[in-house]
């Protein structure tokens, strides 16, 4: 098996990908769906932003450096990796705030329908916004579908938005990006998608599925850094008469002649809010340029791989230790991230961690393992498979030390 998984190391196209990152030693790390791992460009990126254009450019840096551009020119880096043509993306704001800016301009682009459709067992975050937005306007009604629920019995002619994860933060599941837009469509609604689990690992098309909006993360899989702003994708046809309920003075058609009244960018600056974290933008823009260099195919064939020879080791080495594959069995349907249930499955991960193996745990039971292939080897997979057998067979994980939860899991 070692050998095996050393010699698809050797043959990885994606394998010289890894030195561009900063990896403590002794670390499997499969918590990229969370934190992606540091760019070591971004040190160096980090410098100039602060010693030459801050220091040196002061308030100059928002024209000689391209400050104020950066949510449109990061925004097209960002669109080109989910399949969107040039500007219709920006950088800004958190997943949270672009997903109330959509699913609240969606509503107002289906005047007459007042329902959104949302996934009962969603992101939690995404349905607080969901659940916020449509107790904040009169007679919006929330939707949920439930798991396994197929999307068409939810489509009634009232809908006016569905919003739906491409990629379970849970089980790891992938959703038809193509067919299920196209069904919300002939349904006459409009599309949301939450791309924070696929966006840098999975191919996404947004253009040629004729998606209506998008939001994800690029802390995750993008790898730009803790509280990275996110992008928010709306289809150029939207934009002449999207409405945006945050409708701040970036997002105005002039924003330096400082008028008295709000008159919106024609464009996808429409999408802006406020003054943007500058110093978090500067971080992002090495780790979003690593991807043009970068075969989406490539990454998906590999992350197929990891996942399914994970999945692989850990049930032939753990059965019988009460794990359960929560992920769907069929690598085309998972996206980079194998998640398993175990009735102890916090102290089990916590074991892991202080093995050098970095997943993550998700209330109630759920194991995640997050599979980057830009970072990880297959004998990544082999390691992490022994040290939970390990930790499974010595029973390793009812230590004390591994029962106690912090703040953040
Ligand atoms: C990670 C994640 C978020 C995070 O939103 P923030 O505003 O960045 O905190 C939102 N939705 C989904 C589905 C996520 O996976």
């Amino acid at each position: 098996m070692t050998a095996s998984a050393e010699q698809l190391d050797r043959d990885d196209p994606l394998a010289a990908m890894r030195d561009l990152f900063a990896l403590p030693e002794g670390v499997v790390y499969l918590d990229g769906n969370s934190l992606g791992a540091m760019p070591k460009a971004v040190a160096a990126e980090m410098r100039v932003a602060v010693d030459e254009e801050w220091a040196g450019d002061l308030i100059g840096a928002w024209t000689k450096d391209g400050w104020w551009l950066l949510p449109e020119t990061l925004g097209d880096l960002a669109g080109a990796i989910v399949g969107a043509a040039p500007g219709q993306t920006v950088v800004s704001d958190g997943t949270s705030i672009n997903l109330h800016k959509a699913l609240s301009a969606a509503l107002d682009a289906r005047p007459g329908r007042h329902v959104i459709v949302a996934e009962a067992a969603g992101f939690p975050a995404d349905l607080y916004i969901a659940e916020a937005l449509s107790a904040a306007r009169a007679g919006v009604e929330l939707r949920y579908l439930a798991e396994g629920e197929p999307l068409a019995t939810a489509l009634s002619t009232d809908v006016a938005v569905v919003l739906l994860s491409h990629v379970d933060y849970r089980t790891g599941a992938l959703r038809d990006m193509a067919p299920e837009t196209a069904a919300v469509h002939d349904a006459g609604a409009l599309m949301v998608w939450d791309l924070c689990h696929s966006a840098g690992v999975v191919p996404v098309a947004l253009d040629d599925c004729a998606v209506d909006f998008a939001v994800g993360c690029t802390y995750k899989y993008l790898n730009g850094g803790p509280g990275a702003p996110a992008f928010i994708y709306v289809a150029a046809r939207l934009h002449a008469a999207a409405r945006q309920p945050l409708a701040g003075w970036w997002a105005h058609a002039a924003p330096f002649d400082f008028e008295r009244g709000f008159r919106a960018d024609r464009g996808i600056r429409k999408f802006l809010c406020g003054t943007q974290p500058v110093l978090s933008l500067r971080a992002l823009k090495p780790a979003l340029e690593l991807y043009v260099a970068v075969d989406l195919a490539a990454v998906r064939e590999k992350s197929m791989a990891l996942t399914q020879l994970f999945i692989d080791q850990v049930e032939a080495r753990c059965a019988g230790h009460g794990l359960e594959l929560l992920s769907p069995r069929s690598a085309e349907r998972r996206g980079s991230q194998v998640a398993f249930t175990h009735p102890h499955g916090f102290a089990i991960a916590r074991a892991l961690i202080a093995r050098g193996v970095v997943g993550d745990f998700r209330a109630p039971d759920v194991m995640r393992f997050g599979m980057a292939p830009l970072y990880l080897r297959y004998r990544d997979m082999v390691d992490a498979a022994a040290a939970l057998e390990e930790v499974l067979v010595t029973e390793a994980w009812r230590a004390p030390e591994f029962q106690k939860r912090g703040a953040v899991t």
